[in-house]
């Protein structure tokens, strides 16, 4: 950290007197109730990053939605420099957690770890992004245009934000996604995220005819008895080797115990590795789905959620290694990991921009009540963030 100096130095410097107000930015933010469908709360929550924003000075714009909470662009411009396509600094401000559970679980730290609503996921890391373009609006030498991007329903697997990312990265010149990084004992520190697998939500309805099945038994046609027979053939589409799993995670159906059942329905999420996967996976299980065994019965399968698998490509490597690099010169510890968990930043990386998931502060057991962050690194994060974006040189 000593060879640095001008701006990279008074960003850094200006970082590390910056905690207590993170803290403060966090603990706000935590402590409104911000449900993906609770587009009151998470408009509240964008109000909150709005009001910081411009008082960084940044130009703030908002991307309306009539369901789901607004989008944010916080923008940082440059107007001398040759590549003016934007950096990302790209979270969510959506939480897995209902209305009231920030009443009953406010936000507060123990041990050196904040706890509360979607602490780690991912408003420490918008915290993060926060003070990261405030402080390169403030003492400059960043290579291009900076772009602050806030999502809203990311736990839904974005159906309102899906169209806004894409376009974001369609002229992005690199995207840093800030879902927690994590420490692992036998890897590092500070675990990022290079890949993640593509994930298919589907319901699959099977409709079959109702009778009383003590006296009219023989008039009926079970859709329960139909769709268990679906549900072996659906996992074994499952290929751990080529990374697709397939599973039936919910199952439902029937009216009583003394009827026939009508109807049964099952969820299904499929995760895949490579995008060319995709398809032919969908079809084997619209395949199984929709054929019927049993006379008598049909069955529609519907897609109600999707995200994109992050892929590594030779630019998304480069980008991971600037930003380790960036890190280690700070005294940070990074590896990389690949997940089958999903993220916005499968999206980005489809549409062809570099990117780099889970660089946010440190953080475990998200969607749940244990899930905490840690605070020591909101600042470090922070920092490794920013020399990774001011290193980007312009490329022209
Ligand atoms: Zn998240």
């Amino acid at each position: 950290m000593d060879g640095i100096a001008g701006p990279e130095r008074e960003v850094l410097d200006w970082l590390t007197g910056q905690e207590e107000a993170m803290v403060s930015l966090l603990a706000e933010l935590v402590n409104i109730d911000s449900g993906t469908y609770d587009k009151a709360g998470v408009d509240a929550a964008g109000e909150v990053l709005k009001r910081f924003f411009r008082e960084a000075g940044l130009a703030v714009e908002t991307v309306p939605h009539a369901t789901f909470g607004d989008a944010i662009r916080a923008t940082l411009p440059h107007p001398t420099a040759n590549d003016q396509r934007p950096i990302v600094l790209m979270g969510h401000r959506d939480t897995v957690f209902p209305k009231g559970e920030t009443a009953r679980r406010p936000f507060r730290i123990e041990n050196g770890r904040g706890y509360g609503p979607g602490t780690a996921d991912m408003k420490a890391g918008l915290v993060m992004n926060a003070f990261v373009i405030a402080a390169l609006a403030r003492f400059g030498g960043h290579p291009g245009p900076v772009v602050a991007l806030v999502t809203s329903d990311e736990e839904i697997a974005s159906p309102s934000s899906r169209p806004v990312i894409e376009a974001e990265a369609r002229g992005a010149r690199a995207v840093f996604n800030a879902e927690p990084s994590r420490a692992d004992p036998k890897l590092a520190r500070h675990v990022v995220t290079s890949g993640r697998k593509g994930g298919v939500f589907m319901a699959l309805d099977v409709y079959g005819k109702a009778a009383h099945s003590g006296a009219h038994y023989e008039r009926g046609i079970s859709a329960i008895e139909e769709l268990a027979r679906k549900i072996p053939q659906l996992h074994k589409l499952t290929d751990l080797e080529r990374g697709i799993t397939v599973n039936v995670g919910l199952i439902s159906g029937g009216q009583t115990v003394n009827t026939v059942a009508p109807h049964a329905r099952c969820e299904i999420d499929l995760r895949y590795v490579k995008a060319a996967d995709r398809d032919e996976a969908v079809a084997a299980i619209r395949q199984i789905g929709e054929t019927c065994s049993l006379p008598g019965t049909t069955a529609k399968l519907t897609i109600s959620g999707e995200f994109l698998p992050l892929e590594r490509t030779p630019e998304s490597t480069a980008l991971y290694e600037a930003y380790r690099s960036a890190a280690g010169e700070l005294g940070m510890e990074v590896a990389a990991s690949f997940t089958g968990g999903c993220a916005d930043s499968g999206f980005t990386a489809a549409v062809g921009c570099p990117t780099l998931c889970s660089i946010g502060p440190v953080g475990a057991h998200g969607h749940t009540p244990e899930e905490y962050v840690e605070i020591g690194s909101l600042v470090p994060c922070a920092q490794a963030l920013a020399l990774a974006v001011l290193r980007l040189r312009d490329a022209g």
